[in-house]
């Protein structure tokens, strides 16, 4: 018997190494790995980049607390500040708690504007976490079901509909903040229309209310620009960072501008591990690796390609309702449930998710080789087309 609560299905394999986009288990069978440990390890397994920070780092100096000033955090805070264009950034140890900082800035926002009962605005079909605060803002009743009550002070709207919010902001006082995920991940892979953004800004911006993007799984570089948001005209007030800025060592950030990054202040909040020098110094070498090796530019011909090659592959699967993606977060959905596709896909070498029931998820290291990447579009294909052609 095992002593882990029993939280995770887990897949029968155990990996023990990795190399780029590549992963063996512990009886040395080797696999591609198209998930990157859910968005994560965007520079691929054993980068030599980060594996010198983090030894490096570990050998002089891993943890000092925030009682200190901690140089690493600072540089990486301006590294992190100047490519997502925000002015401040609070360091946590993961998107969960980098959306609760998120959360918490928008009720002091509330407080300066003397709102006592705020309201946040979020989305059908969004993730957000499992904290308490995040599963309440999370649009997913598997994720709130049995934790109840939740947390009070969000109101709910569909995703990419921006009449849905003006009607909000007509009725509804207490707003305070939108909250929402520029491209949904574990919605699906769900990209709004490309004026969304935009036109969320200009209602914001209309009611003083804060625009909070979750940018956990869309964000370091994964749809071919550093955030997902600069593929449109505007800027969030709030932003929420983490998976792949450590590439698998925990790290989160919550970054704000103008008056949102002063709300928070001595002793409304903190972290004991958020922002420690090993973090820090791994964040600051996955930005370095992402510039140097001209990973956002890799990232868009990779996805690219591998969007266009599913489309051409999978063109006469009826099963297949959508192919759809922007750089290395891709989804292909079906007109069925086919959570079995990644025990079959793993069966063929192949590492994926299906995420909502019905849709494929990939999201690849931005390493992976153009041959990789066709042999996940042709091993993946012929996986589904086994499985699924009527
Ligand atoms: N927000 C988004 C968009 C996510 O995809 C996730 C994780 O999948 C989270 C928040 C939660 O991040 P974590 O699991 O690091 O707490």
């Amino acid at each position: 018997m095992s002593a882990l609560i029993n939280a995770y299905n887990r897949l029968a394999i155990t990996l023990e190494r990795g190399e780029g986009a590549r992963v063996w288990d512990t009886d040395g069978t080797e696999y591609l790995d198209a998930l990157g440990g859910i968005a994560v390890t965007a520079l691929g397994h054993s980068h030599p980049a980060v594996t010198a920070a983090i030894t490096e780092q570990a050998a002089k100096l891993i943890h000092t607390s925030n009682v200190y000033q901690v140089k690493a955090q600072a540089d990486l805070g301006e590294k992190l500040c100047s490519v997502a264009g925000m002015d401040k950034v609070f360091f946590s140890n993961s998107g969960a708690e980098a959306n609760e900082a998120m959360i918490k800035i928008a009720r002091l926002h509330a407080r300066k504007r003397e709102i006592d009962s705020p309201a946040i605005v979020v989305m059908e079909g969004s993730f957000h976490g499992r904290t308490m605060a995040t599963l309440s803002a999370t649009g997913s009743r598997k994720v709130q079901a049995g934790f109840e009550p939740l947390v009070q002070g969000f109101v709910r709207v569909p995703f990419n509909d921006v009449d849905s919010l003006k009607a909000v902001a007509e009725n509804n006082p207490h707003v305070v903040a939108v909250m929402f995920e520029p491209i949904q991940g574990e919605g699906g892979i769900v990209l709004p229309d490309d004026d969304y953004i935009d036109a969320v800004r200009a209602v914001c911006d209309e009611h003083n209310w804060l625009m909070m993007l979750d940018e956990i799984q869309s964000g370091m570089g994964r749809t071919g620009k550093w955030f997902a948001y600069q593929h449109s005209a505007s800027t969030p007030d709030v932003m929420s960072v983490a998976k792949a800025l450590g590439n698998g060592v925990p790290i989160g950030a919550c970054l704000a501008s103008g008056d949102a990054a002063e709300l928070i202040q001595p002793g409304n909040h903190g972290s004991t591990f958020g922002g420690n020098p090993l973090s820090c110094r791994v964040g600051g070498a996955v930005i370095d690796a992402i510039e140097n090796d001209k990973l956002l530019a890799r990232a868009q011909t990779l996805g690219a390609r591998l969007l266009d090659g599913f489309k051409a592959e999978l063109a006469d699967v009826s099963a297949v309702t959508d192919i759809r993606g922007r750089g290395m977060m891709l989804g292909i959905q079906f007109d069925r449930d086919c959570p079995e596709l990644v025990g079959k896909a793993m069966q063929a070498g192949i590492l994926i998710n299906v995420t909502r029931g019905d849709t494929i998820r990939l999201l690849p290291p931005y390493v992976m080789s153009d041959a990789q990447a066709d042999t996940l579009v042709g091993q993946l294909s012929a996986v589904v087309k086994d499985a699924l052609a009527t």
